[in-house]
């Protein structure tokens, strides 16, 4: 069935949903995006994505071209507009047309884009058995570089380090920053359990600040588990007793093996299986 797609400021029909060969989106990259998650109807944690949006925008003095509260207006009625119930929604917002050069503050109106589909999710045999993953060489953008908070259109950071991974037949690769600290996965965040205690990297050591992570740390606390922000090392990761990433499609995923070591006893260990079962429930249970 052809979808509803939201372009600037209305619903159109998909073979309508056109861009112009000139967008910088698609000359640069340069533009932001969220990806957000319908459970139930609801759209799981929306505020959370706007504020994320707005901010990546503002560090690229991109322009959202709507108010937050128009926007999230939008985001729903596009939702409902397609009958997703159990979905995913991808919003983008590009720089517009400009020319063959750089500057993007010739171009035209920034683009917005919402598309609510359904969702390619992980097998449910890889929740129960636990995903192997490797280190990718490729190291994560500097700081200085590009700030890895923002959620840009350029994605090729992580596009080099998801083709190690594949390369090596696993579906995610480990990305350490410039100082050789654990960033996060091309696309998750990442948590480890030693000792009774979950450790993350900080996001200043180059993650995204996930969304998902925000939603796992507040139900570990709730659990009175203790959630420790900490650089850590290659040697963590291959040491500890539990290794997990959270990330909006993956949710909660148990990592067994990285780079030839076994995790804990090769299988999804007892905080990632709790953690996943109570975001679940949060995921499937919260309001708007
Ligand atoms: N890191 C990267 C690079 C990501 O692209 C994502 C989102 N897919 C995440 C972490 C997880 O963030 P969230 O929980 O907000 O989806």
């Amino acid at each position: 069935m052809a979808l509803k797609i939201w372009l600037d400021d209305k619903l159109v029909d998909e073979a309508e949903a056109k861009i112009t060969v000139f967008d910088h989106g698609l000359l640069y990259g340069d533009g932001v995006f969220e990806g957000i998650r319908v459970y139930n109807s609801k759209i799981f944690e929306l505020e959370a994505h706007i504020k994320r949006l707005y901010e990546s925008a503002k560090v690229l003095r991109l322009e959202v071209p709507m108010s937050k509260g128009k926007l999230i207006k939008a985001v729903e009625k596009t939702t409902e507009a397609n009958g997703v119930i159990d979905g995913y929604i991808r919003l983008l917002v590009t720089r517009g047309v400009g020319t063959l050069g750089l500057n993007p503050f010739i171009c035209g109106d920034s683009r917005l884009i919402i598309i609510a589909d359904n969702i390619q999710l992980y097998p449910e045999e890889l929740y129960e058995k636990g995903m192997e993953i490797i280190s990718a060489t490729t190291v994560r953008n500097h700081p200085l570089a590009i700030p890895p908070q923002v959620k840009s259109l350029n994605y090729l950071n992580n596009i080099l380090a998801k083709i190690e991974a594949l390369d090596n037949d696993v579906p995610e690769a480990i990305m350490y920053n410039h100082e050789g600290y654990v960033a996060e996965a091309t696309g998750d965040n990442v948590f480890i359990v030693k000792n009774g205690v979950i450790y993350t990297p900080p996001v200043e050591a180059g993650a995204l600040e996930g969304i998902t992570r925000a939603v796992v740390i507040r139900l570990a606390k709730e659990e009175k588990l203790e959630v420790v922000e900490k650089n850590l090392t290659r040697f963590d990761l291959y040491t500890c007793d539990e290794f997990f990433l959270t990330g909006t499609a993956a949710e909660v995923i148990g990592i067994v093996e990285i780079d030839g070591r076994v995790i804990g006893d090769g299988k999804p260990g007892s905080y990632t299986l709790l953690l996943r079962k109570k975001f679940f429930k949060y995921a499937h249970g919260k309001g708007k």
